[in-house]
């Protein structure tokens, strides 16, 4: 192995301790945040809850009830719900 080739092969394994301890760090993040967010939407009275699309990565609309409050999502709207959200015609 030449030099250049073993000096580059150092950064990439310096490379993949940094992502591996980054990745860590993130997942733990997440996973603090996630229960936070739990615990603030236990506080929360939902008291405005509407139809909502909860898919906005594609295009294929998924509809819940959502507390437009929290973010808690409650399953999924009847026709008379959608009817008055107008996502169906009335
Ligand atoms: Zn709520």
């Amino acid at each position: 192995m030449s030099e250049r080739e073993s000096l580059t092969k150092i950064i990439l394994m310096e490379d993949n301790e940094y992502i591996k301890k980054k990745k860590t760090e993130l997942t733990e993040n997440i996973k603090t945040s996630e229960e936070e967010l739990k615990e603030l939407r236990k506080m929360c009275k939902h008291t405005d809850v509407q139809v909502k699309n909860t898919n906005h990565e594609s295009g294929a609309a998924h509809l819940r009830r959502v507390c437009s409050v929290c973010g808690a999502v409650f399953g999924f709207p009847s026709n008379d719900e959608l009817r008055e959200s107008g996502y169906m015609p009335k």
